[in-house]
């Protein structure tokens, strides 16, 4: 049985750092010693001031696999302490601390990985969290469906799933709901196009649907608003199908759509959550 790579705190180097949408930015690590990771795992990065003032942020990790190219996918906070540098100020060559790989809860790996939940100190599961509190064995059953929702930047860990599955040519029945903006503030733009271009019937496929809330594209069939209960109702894989599901977004965002899983008849125990704060 393979198990989760144990965290620790690795020197990075910033490798590349390009806009991945006018807010936010795509930054490649080559993370010293790396352990390599399970898709859905985060990890912490540490920034240190010259004076010595440190401060450290959660980040969702869009690659996975033993490389030691770690890829972050970050959204400028106005206002915030650290995201508005990442995405700002940060040039490849630049040096950082991290901190993982992170989360033994929220993580899809293929069939036949079989990860074992061993310590993977010291990273705290959500335990406060009903939907996460629940490891039943049920909740690794590789026949079961997947269902991804995002909201924003919560399309990070989301994304490093769908990839591997892509890249496992899994059959797994796999969905995302993403939940964006604007076109043009789609994180992984492209990379979400060419993985739909198989479609769910296939090995590897994915069939996604995104909900615009403040524009669409032309000739869009749905106008921009926020996500509804009844979309939920109607594109995530219905409860009685038991699908895993993964929701990943704002504090606001995940809290009600995990509710509204709750509501229409999913089971607690197949639901994990990953809340980026904020409301
Ligand atoms: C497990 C985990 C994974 C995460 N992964 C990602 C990721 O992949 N990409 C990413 O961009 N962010 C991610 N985040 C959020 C990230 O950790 C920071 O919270 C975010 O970058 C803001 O940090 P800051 O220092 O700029 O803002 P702060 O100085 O910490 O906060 C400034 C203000 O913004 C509010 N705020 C804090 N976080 C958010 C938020 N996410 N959205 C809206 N308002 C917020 C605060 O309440 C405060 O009022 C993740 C968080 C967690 C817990």
């Amino acid at each position: 049985m393979r198990r989760l790579p144990r965290s620790a705190w690795h020197a990075a180097t910033v490798a590349s750092v390009r806009p991945e949408t006018s807010q936010s930015a795509r930054i490649e690590l080559d993370v010293d010693g790396w352990p390599g990771n399970a898709a859905g795992q985060h990890l912490d990065v540490r920034l240190t001031a010259p004076d010595g003032y440190t401060a450290t942020r959660s980040y969702s990790i869009a690659s996975s696999g033993p490389s030691s190219r770690v890829v972050l996918a970050v959204d400028r906070v106005p206002g915030g302490e650290v995201s508005p540098f990442l995405v700002d100020e940060l040039r490849a060559g630049d040096q950082v601390e991290v901190n993982g790989p992170l989360g033994r809860f929220f993580i899809w790996e293929a069939p036949g990985a079989d990860v074992s939940d061993a310590p993977n100190a010291p990273d705290a599961p959500d335990v406060s969290d009903a939907a996460n509190a629940s490891d039943a064995p049920d909740a690794r059953d590789a026949s079961r469906p997947v269902q991804l929702v995002g909201g924003g930047s919560g399309i990070v860990p989301l994304y490093a799933m769908a990839h591997a599955h892509a890249e496992a040519g899994d059959d797994t029945e796999f969905r995302l709901l993403y939940s964006v903006r604007t076109p043009e503030d789609t994180f992984f733009r492209a990379e979400l196009a060419q993985l739909a271009v198989n479609g769910p019937g296939r090995a590897g496929g994915i069939r996604i649907d995104l909900i615009y809330t403040r524009a669409a594209p032309t000739g869009h069939e749905r106008p921009p608003m926020r996500l509804t209960r009844d979309e939920v109702a109607r594109l995530v894989v219905p409860a009685e199908r038991a699908p895993r599901v993964f929701v990943c977004g704002s504090t606001g965002f995940a809290e009600l759509v995990a509710s509204w899983l709750l509501d229409l008849g999913h089971d607690a125990r197949s639901i994990r959550i990953e809340r980026f704060g904020g409301t």
